[in-house]
C-alpha cells in the first residue's frame, strides 16, 4: 500500500563525479524545509568524509542486520559496496511537510518508485565525457585504476537516464543549482499538497 505525504521525495542520481553532492549541498544552502538522506553504507570513507554526516559507516554484517530488520527504503550493491535508505528517517521527514532528497543509483531509484508513487525523480548528468573524466581526476581521492573503473560504471549509470522525471545537465554549478530548485519549488506548490498545508487558510477564504 502506497502512502500520502505532504512533504516531496525527490531522487536525485548521476553517474560519480557529474557533481551532485556539491549541488545537493547548494540546494539545502539556498531552500528551506529540505533535507537530505543519509545513507548507510559498506564502503571505507574518503578522507574528509564524517561518520553520521556523509554516510553511516557500517560493515557488511551491520548492513545486513539493518536489511533483515527491514530498516531500509531500498538498498543496493554499487560497485563493489551496498548502500540502503533509511525508511523511518525518509518517512517521519515527508509526514512532517518537509522534503526529503535521496542521492541513490538508479537501482535503489527503480525500487523507490515503486512504493512512493509521489516521488520525483531527477537525473544529473555531466555536459560531456571528457568533463566527467577530468572531474574523476581533479577529485584525486581515488586511484587511476579506480577513476576507469568509475568511467565505465558511470556510462552504464547514464544509460538509465531516460526512466526520471527530469533531466539536469549540470555545465554551469550555479545556473543548475537554480534548475533544480526551480523543480523542487513547483512540486511543492502542487494542489494535493498545498491542500494539506494550507487548510486552514483555505477554510477561512471560503467561510
Ligand atoms: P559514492 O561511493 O561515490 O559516495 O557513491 C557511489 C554511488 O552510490 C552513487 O551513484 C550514489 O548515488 C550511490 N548511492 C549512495 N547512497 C545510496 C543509497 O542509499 N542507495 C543507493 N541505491 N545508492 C546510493
Amino acid at each position: 500500500m502506497t502512502k500520502t505525504f505532504t512533504g516531496t521525495l525527490f531522487i536525485f542520481s548521476a553517474p560519480s563525479g557529474a557533481g551532485k553532492t556539491s549541488l545537493v549541498k547548494a540546494l539545502l544552502n539556498s531552500t528551506g524545509y529540505i533535507g537530505v538522506s543519509v545513507s548507510h553504507t559498506t564502503r571505507m570513507p574518503r578522507p574528509g568524509e564524517e561518520n553520521g554526516k556523509d554516510y553511516n559507516f557500517v560493515s557488511r554484517e551491520q548492513f545486513q542486520e539493518l536489511i533483515d530488520a527491514g530498516a531500509f527504503l531500498e538498498h543496493a550493491q554499487v560497485f563493489d559496496n551496498f548502500y540502503g535508505t533509511s525508511q523511518d528517517w525518509v518517512e517521519s521527514e515527508l509526514e512532517a511537510g518537509r522534503d526529503v532528497i535521496l542521492e541513490i543509483d538508479w537501482q535503489g531509484a527503480e525500487q523507490v518508485r515503486k512504493q512512493m508513487t509521489g516521488a520525483v525523480s531527477v537525473f544529473i548528468a555531466p555536459p560531456s565525457i571528457e568533463a566527467l573524466q577530468q572531474r574523476l581526476q581533479n577529485r584525486g581521492q581515488d586511484s587511476e585504476d579506480i577513476i576507469a573503473r568509475r568511467m565505465r560504471d558511470a556510462k552504464s549509470e547514464m544509460s538509465h537516464y531516460g526512466e526520471y522525471d527530469y533531466l539536469i545537465i549540470n555545465d554551469d554549478f550555479n545556473n543548475t543549482v537554480e534548475e533544480l530548485r526551480a523543480i523542487i519549488i513547483a512540486r511543492r506548490h502542487r494542489l494535493e499538497a498545498q491542500r494539506i498545508r494550507h487548510a486552514d487558510t483555505l477554510k477561512n477564504l471560503l467561510g
